[in-house]
């Protein structure tokens, strides 16, 4: 198997970067890359973006409560946008959680 290059990018399931290998092709033409760590196979993201770029994506969710208009106006999906929405909600909860267990 050919080494695959992660671009600082690793595995999404153990965040490892090397022991990346390219294992063909999807139904689309993406690469797929199996990671020899965790034995999980993904297919990496082009785009990437930070912390930053997602907050503002939710905030501006929360506003217009239009995941489709917040992701034309930041260049990405809806179901990206909804996916971040969730991540930020499930946050919360955890912080919210953890705060009622130490009173
Ligand atoms: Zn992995």
């Amino acid at each position: 198997m050919e080494k695959f290059q992660t671009d600082g990018v690793g595995c999404p399931k153990c965040g490892s970067v090397s022991g990346q290998m390219k294992h063909g092709l999807t139904s689309a033409g993406s690469q797929r890359v199996s990671c020899r760590n965790c034995k999980c196979r993904y297919t990496p993201k082009k785009k990437q973006y930070t912390l930053e770029q997602k907050m503002l994506a939710v905030k501006a969710y929360y506003l217009s409560r239009s995941a489709r208009a917040v992701g034309k106006a930041h260049g990405m999906k809806g179901d990206t946008v909804i996916a971040w929405v969730k991540f930020f909600q499930n946050q919360e909860k955890a912080q919210q959680s953890q705060q009622k267990s130490e009173n």
